[in-house]
């Protein structure tokens, strides 16, 4: 969990000097403040969801992200409670055997609307971030944007991370983990009851480029290959099937066979008649 009492404190005292550099900083701050939040839902979620499939780095469509492959608590409010007596057999349990038993509460996440800090957080950059360009030769090209401008968003940022600083706890909604191990040998997690049918996800590990098919019927990941037999000893490879895909024309994949002979892979372009590409819609 993420303590946000120093940044408030900063903002308010900014807000309080008033003078549109005091306010300016003071947008900056939300803003970092709002990256950090974001962000820190990201990294509780790390083993769950690897950078290369985050297709924004912006903070609403991070924490969406999260929401959508990883962690449906990651922008929710949830207490977390333990029993005073042991659970011994969850299934044995009705709902009023819950409800009856003694909880002590541990703690409460407070959540928040992506969109909303997605919202602030593009407008803090519009009003501070930014000056308004010229309309003329005659215009003012000011040193800061409008205090007029900056100071309402910025208040309204504070009642975000003030309402957000009440939290007593981070939680995690990744129940029902379905594990892979990849051919790299790293151990991949994933929350079961967020993954679609023939979805493809990545290894999490930073350094390997294997992806998998999910197959929802047997829970199971088809790794993502291209077949290729060797032109030397003739042996099929198991090609992974992103980088092959990120080669651009005119560029070489090379991969090394089992038998040390290197085996080049490139895009080559042809022609095709349009009886024989139906899906085809206009002239190449
Ligand atoms: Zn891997
Ligand atoms: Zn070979």
């Amino acid at each position: 969990m993420i303590d946000l009492k120093d940044t408030i404190e900063q903002i308010e005292k900014l807000l309080l000097a008033g003078t549109a550099r005091d306010l300016t900083y003071a947008a900056l701050e939300c803003r970092l403040a709002i990256e950090r939040i974001c962000y820190d839902r990201l990294r509780m979620a790390h083993a769950y969801i690897p950078r290369k499939e985050l297709a924004s780095w912006q903070p609403r469509q991070v924490v969406n992200f999260i929401a959508q492959t990883a962690d449906e608590l990651a922008a929710a409010t949830a207490t977390f409670s333990i029993s005073r007596m042991p659970i011994c057999d969850r299934s044995e349990q009705t709902e009023d055997d819950f409800a009856n038993q003694v909880w002590t509460e541990v703690g409460t996440q407070v959540g928040f609307d992506p969109r909303t800090l997605g919202r602030l957080w593009n407008a803090l950059a519009n009003v501070a971030l930014h000056l308004r360009l010229p309309e003329d030769g005659q215009d003012y090209v000011g040193q800061y944007g409008a205090s007029g401008a900056i100071r309402p968003k910025v208040e309204e940022a504070l009642a975000e991370l003030r309402n957000i600083s009440g939290s007593t706890l981070s939680i995690t909604g990744t129940l029902g983990t379905i594990s892979f191990v990849c051919v790299c040998g790293f151990p991949n997690k994933r929350t079961g009851s967020l993954l679609s049918d023939k979805q493809v996800v990545s290894c999490a590990s930073p350094k390997c480029y294997e992806s998998y098919v999910f197959h929802l019927a047997e829970t199971s990941f088809e790794r993502r290959i291209i077949e290729v037999p060797c032109h030397e000893c003739g042996v099929s490879q198991s090609v992974p099937w992103v980088p092959v895909h990120r080669t651009k024309p005119g560029e070489v994949f090379h991969w090394t066979c089992i038998c040390g002979q290197e085996i080049g892979l490139a895009w080559r372009l042809f022609k095709v008649r349009r009886n024989d590409a139906p899906s085809l819609t206009r002239d190449a």
